[in-house]
């Protein structure tokens, strides 16, 4: 049988629980969500304490106390109570954190949000909560990788002002940008540890047997879900 999440051995080797779906999951889109009640089942929690926020491309981060339905507008999600944060993606990077004492983030960083500053964001709104950014462990999920992310000048010169490695221009005719080089170079300057973070996710559009891809299927892609547990048990 296909597997239908994995996880980080980063983030599970602090014992948080989290997920990352493929295709064979099912899609997450919208309220489209065939799949979660068998994801709750096999990934160990109650689809009754999903927590999901309206994508926006943006950096607004909400803290919950109790599950949302998905109609706040927002990019990222903090938690310390027993809830599961879930952001859904095609190309763009769901970003998961945990301090490993209960107090995890969700976020959905496509490349607007990543030079909007999402992951630092995130990671202010969990030291709000009282985490402490040395012990933050993060993972990005698959996403469209540097071999693929072919972006205009534009869009370039956005991340070359922020993170300049993250452009990459060698012998290919337009810019590609790597949103792992950016990501991570953000969560480094929030105070992560470099041993703290996996940025090595699998690419979404290379890899059509395993994940949806907004640039390969276009509008009618699915989309995977980035999901993980807040709280102690
Ligand atoms: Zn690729």
């Amino acid at each position: 049988m296909m597997q239908r999440f994995h996880s980080s051995p980063v983030l599970a080797a602090a014992g948080v629980r989290h997920g990352f779906t493929t295709r064979h999951a099912g899609s997450f889109k919208g309220a489209a969500q065939e799949g979660l009640h068998h994801l709750g089942q096999e990934a160990g929690f109650d689809p009754q304490v999903l927590c999901q926020v309206r994508q926006v491309h943006g950096t607004r981060v909400l803290a919950l106390t109790a599950p949302a339905r998905g109609l706040e507008e927002a990019d990222g999600m903090t938690t310390a109570a027993p809830l599961c944060l879930a952001v859904q993606s095609a190309d763009c990077v769901g970003l998961l954190l945990a301090d490993g004492r209960g107090r995890v983030a969700a976020v959905h960083a496509g490349w607007r949000g990543t030079v909007a500053g999402i992951a630092q964001a995130a990671v202010q709104a969990l030291m709000q909560l009282g985490a402490d950014p040395a012990e933050i462990r993060a993972a990005l999920g698959p996403s469209i990788g540097p071999c693929c992310f072919e972006v205009g000048e534009e869009v370039a010169a956005r991340f070359a002002a922020l993170v300049p490695e993250a452009v990459l221009r060698s012998d290919r005719p337009r810019p590609h940008v790597d949103l792992r080089i950016a990501n991570r170079t953000l969560l480094l300057r929030a105070g992560l540890r470099p041993g703290h973070i996996d940025a090595a996710p699998p690419c979404t559009r290379c890899q059509a047997e395993h994940y949806f891809s907004y640039r390969r299927d276009g509008a009618r892609s699915g989309q995977q879900l980035a999901f993980i547990l807040g709280g102690t048990t």
